[in-house]
């Protein structure tokens, strides 16, 4: 029998429109041994998300019984409202030797690798442009005006402490090259955990370092 694969904790952090989610779905549905991990959050459902299956939608009162609990491997608020990973969903997939894909913000990512520094992979999905961050986020009309404006002037910041603090950054132009990229990251740090090597992925993975990035086509008009 083989071993064991070594569970993994593929954190995915991304200024909101940029494709996240569709690329953590997409990803579970190509891996029978990913999960999404599912957060906590006193946010309202939107469009078609359902309960247990996107988030754990709760009272603030029941979110801060948790934070209260120590339920929490981390937790932040962001556009005003909160959202948390909680403990037992981590342990659970490092236990089964699955990979844990998580659609978190960079201070939470980043929280993440601390508390698993070997584990766990920080991944940053950025968009072509802002331009087409704007066009994504009107295109999928989840949001009022006031929240798009919300997202994009948030987007700035998460960018730029995303690629301060995080392993790789992938573009997300063409969706099936982002996928691609994101295999190479996945197949390179599986590796790593098992203690070999698959060169063919770490030398695509390599490029995709937040430090090899020129961020100049995000932050110059
Ligand atoms: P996030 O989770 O980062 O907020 P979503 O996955 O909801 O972003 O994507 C935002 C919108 O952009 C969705 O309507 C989605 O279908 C679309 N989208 C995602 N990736 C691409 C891509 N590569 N090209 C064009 N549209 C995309
Ligand atoms: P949304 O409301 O668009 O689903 O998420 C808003 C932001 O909260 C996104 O950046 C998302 O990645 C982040 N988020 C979702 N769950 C968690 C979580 O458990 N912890 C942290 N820190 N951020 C989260």
């Amino acid at each position: 029998m083989s071993p064991p694969m070594p569970g993994l904790l593929l954190v995915l952090s991304a200024p909101s429109g940029a494709g996240k989610t569709t690329l953590a779905r997409r990803f579970i549905s190509r891996h029978a041994d990913a999960r999404f991990s599912v957060s906590a959050t006193t946010r309202a459902p939107r469009g078609v998300e359902r309960d247990g299956l996107d988030y754990h939608f709760v009272t603030p009162e029941r979110f801060a019984a948790l934070v209260a609990e120590g339920a929490f491997a981390e937790w932040a608020e962001v556009h005003g409202q909160r959202y948390g990973t909680l403990r037992a969903t981590v342990e659970e997939a490092l236990a089964a030797g699955r990979i844990a894909v998580f659609d978190i913000d960079v201070q939470g990512g980043g929280q993440v690798k601390a508390h698993w520094p070997r584990q766990a992979v920080t991944v940053l999905v950025l968009p072509p442009s802002i331009e087409e961050l704007e066009r994504r986020l009107r295109g999928r009309s989840t949001d009022a005006d006031e929240a798009i404006a919300r997202r994009l002037a948030a987007a700035r910041s998460e960018m730029i402490e995303g690629l301060a603090r995080y392993d790789y950054a992938v573009v997300n132009d063409v969706l099936v090259d982002a996928e691609s990229a994101l295999e190479a990251i996945v197949a390179r740090e599986r590796a790593r955990l098992a203690g070999t090597e698959d060169r063919a992925a770490a030398a695509v993975a390599d490029g995709l370092r937040t430090g090899r990035l020129d961020a100049r086509r995000w932050f110059i008009s």
